[in-house]
């Protein structure tokens, strides 16, 4: 193995006459004890440790480095100091005392310094209370940078004073990990903090088995987390951090890898073969054929749909990907089979938008989806769940409500759920819950419109298999998008006002307001006002937005859907599955405020039908990741690409948008640089389980009581 390994204690030692008897190992009390049982650590260090979450021993040591200054080991003399170049020093402090300067906010500490081979005058910045800190007579180590002149003087980096109970060269020799800090706890206190804390990493549990260890290469928990913190090269350090990766995903892996096999051992669904006879008839009446990612996506529904094991799948396609229509087959194969199906949109407005969408594709095969929502009138709908209960519907649309308030079904074999990244895991195993009149499982389809790279999805969704539909249906141009700059805004009100007159329709989307819906409803209003009045004076504007009554919000929808408005003012509200086809341009005000998925969502709000789109996105960043995300919008429209681009910029966790808690989260792991080590995770997740399918083996324990912990939501995973 290549890393150097860090000597256990006790071992090789004791062996020999007069050799110490070895230290005892500090137990797990060592590894949940508070942060202020540290030497020189308090009650205020406590209180700033758990503002970064850091509420234990045994969190500050997982508390990793996100990089490392590069000191080297070796200290020189003060002669051999050479101009202009960093160095570290030991030196004896011989007097210190502070300068105030003629510039306001600028205070110099002086300091004498001297070692054997002569004396020199070290400074720091605004730091007046190193004066009273350092004392004449403290061996100290400086590492700084000798600046010209005829007295030259030493800046000064970083400093330590030693003897005073650390590590010697802490701060200021070789790999020296820095932290993500608060003003309350700076790095340097951490660094000191986790120094102190060192000897607890003996306390770690070693969840992986030596058999794991070893197959991989990995080093023991105590050694990663010491490598990770205070790494003797480069490579120990990425060595140690790679262990606490791959242990992290190892158990993810475990979890969802246990959880598919739970359902698939402990429910049956019902084989739903197909006959044919009403999606020929669905088929037949198609405008258009479908394409082969989309004849591929419905063979793999279709053969899961076939059989006994529960079908646990993704179908993801971006927006106008043409997912819908392989949803409505499957819908028909189930039907055929004599089931009933089931769609679960996120919200009744996409419920009320799919089951018009619906109706039109399942029509000609003869079926009529029912709509059931809480804006359905009562009476009507106990007419509606009386035929699902009794099997004369067999179709229903509606919100998750449908399956959580207790509505029953005849014989439910197959639930659609559509835009699925709003389900964890723990709501997906209630939907897998439910069954049918016969205590048979249904078959689940997701359907996601915010592409999920693959390395994610396995992640994520470890637990599913996976149905791409990549790029659009042929003869769809893309959306033309540009980043408009506020000064150039009167030219986008000028495209937007020339495609109006030619009968086009336009969106412009409200920037997000942190205060809440209420203020982005202000906000909204005022926009249709000033839109109104000013730069789209000659058209109708209509207003939705999330606070507005839902009567109100649909009428403003079904108006511009039916072209009686010819601009829509909204919030995200039209963020998924509105479909206007005469809407051919969308304005952005603030968009470097949306995640790029979310932009991607409302750019696919026009260019659905025969005419081009346009996108104009108004903003000006103020970070170099916000201008990134909108370039990287102008300059592709794969939804996949930009999902892989929006990983790379924010780092993994927000590519819905909203980061998802739960137990999916991740600590250590970055999907988008650790993929080799998910897909090592992945192979030993299933190694592990094959050898010991319940965890159960003695080497196994710790492993499968970490599986546990993290997915506390779902009892008894792991269990016979
Ligand atoms: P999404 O994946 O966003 O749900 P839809 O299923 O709503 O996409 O499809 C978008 C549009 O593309 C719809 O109007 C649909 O009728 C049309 N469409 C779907 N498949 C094809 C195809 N193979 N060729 C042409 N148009 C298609
Ligand atoms: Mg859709």
């Amino acid at each position: 193995m290549s890393h150097p390994p860090v000597p256990p204690f006790g071992e090789g030692r004791g062996a020999g006459w007069g050799a110490p008897p070895p230290p005892r190992r500090p137990g797990p009390d060592a590894w949940r004890a508070r942060i202020s049982s540290l030497a020189g650590a308090g009650r205020a260090a406590e209180r700033a440790a758990a503002d970064l979450g850091i509420r234990s021993v045994g969190d500050l040591l997982l508390h990793l480095p996100f990089r490392y200054e590069a000191f080297d080991e070796a200290t020189r003399s003060l002669g051999e100091l050479a101009v202009g170049e960093e160095a570290t020093v030991r030196v004896r402090l011989e007097a210190i005392r502070v300068h105030p300067t003629r510039r306001r906010n600028l205070r110099i500490v002086r300091a004498r310094v001297r070692d054997a081979s002569g004396q020199l005058t070290a400074i720091w910045f605004n730091q007046d209370h190193l004066a009273r800190v350092l004392r004449p007579g403290d061996e100290l180590l400086l590492r700084g940078e000798l600046g010209a002149g005829s007295a030259p003087e030493l800046s000064v980096k970083s400093h330590e004073v030693l003897g005073g109970g650390g590590s010697e060269g802490l701060h200021t020799r070789g790999l020296v990990p820095v932290y993500a800090a608060t003003e309350a706890l700076t790095p340097r206190r951490l660094r000191e903090l986790v120094d102190r804390a060192r000897p607890s990493a003996w306390a770690a549990l070693e969840v992986l088995p030596a058999w794991m260890r070893w197959r991989l290469g990995l080093p023991a928990i105590t050694d990663a987390i010491v490598a990770a913190h205070f790494p003797r090269a480069a490579r120990e350090g990425r060595l140690g951090r790679r262990r606490l990766v791959v242990e992290e995903l190892v158990v993810l892996q475990l979890g969802l890898l246990a959880l598919r096999r739970a359902e698939g051992r402990r429910r049956r669904a019902p084989a739903l073969r197909p006959n044919g006879e009403r999606s020929s008839r669905l088929r037949a009446a198609l405008q258009f054929t479908l394409t082969r990612e989309q004849e591929r996506a419905v063979a793999q529904v279709g053969r899961d749909l076939g059989r006994r094991q529960p079908m646990r799948r993704l179908l993801q396609g971006e927006v106008g990907s043409g997912k819908t229509v392989v949803a409505a087959l499957a819908i028909c194969q189930a039907v055929e089979a004599g089931a009933q199906a089931a769609l679960l949109a996120p919200t009744e407005t996409l419920a009320e938008q799919h089951l018009r969408t619906l109706d039109s594709l399942l029509g000609p095969a003869g079926l009529a989806p029912v709509l059931v929502t809480g804006r359905v009138p009562r009476a009507e709908r106990d007419r509606r769940e009386v035929a699902l209960r009794t099997g004369t519907a067999s179709v229903a649309i509606g919100t998750q409500a449908l399956l959580t308030e207790g509505v029953t079904f005849d014989a439910l074999g197959l639930v659609v759920v559509d835009e699925q990244h709003r389900f964890g895991v723990e709501q997906r195993q209630a939907l897998a819950e439910r069954a049918g009149a016969t205590g048979d499982a249904a078959h689940l389809l997701y359907m996601t419109a915010t592409p999920i790279p693959r390395t994610l999805a396995l992640t994520a969704y470890g637990d599913l298999s996976v149905s791409t539909i990549r790029g659009r249906p042929p003869g769809r141009t893309p959306v033309d998008t540009r980043w408009v700059h506020e000064d150039a805004r009167d030219e986008a009100y000028e495209a937007i006002r020339a495609q109006l007159r030619a009968g086009r329709q336009a969106y412009v989307i409200c920037p997000l307001v942190e205060e809440g819906a209420e203020a982005e409803a202000r906000a909204a209003t005022t926009e249709v006002q000033r839109l109104a009045a000013g730069p789209l004076a000659a058209f109708t504007v209509g207003l939705a937005h999330g606070a507005q009554p839902s009567d109100e919000k649909r009428a403003a929808m079904s108006d511009f859907a039916e072209g009686r408005t010819d601009v829509l003012v909204a919030t995200t509200v039209v963020e998924v599955g509105i479909d206007v086809p005469n809407a051919t341009v969308i304005l952005i005000e603030d968009a470097d405020r949306f995640g790029l998925a979310q932009l991607h969502q409302l750019r696919g709000r026009v260019g659905r039908g025969e005419h081009p789109g346009l996108c104009l996105v108004l903003g000006e960043p103020a970070t170099e990741e916000g201008a990134r995300r909108l370039e990287a919008l102008t300059q592709t429209s794969d939804g996949f690409k930009l999902a892989e681009l929006d990983l790379d910029i924010r780092g993994e966790g927000s590519i819905m948008g909203v980061r998802q808690a739960g137990p999916t989260d991740l600590r250590f792991a970055r999907l988008s640089r650790d993929r080799r080590e998910l897909a090592t995770a992945r192979y030993a997740a299933r190694r592990t389980l094959e050898i010991d399918p319940g965890l159960s083996r003695p080497e196994h324990v710790l492993l499968r009581a970490a599986v546990r912990e993290r997915f506390a939501a779902i009892p008894r995973l792991l269990d016979a």
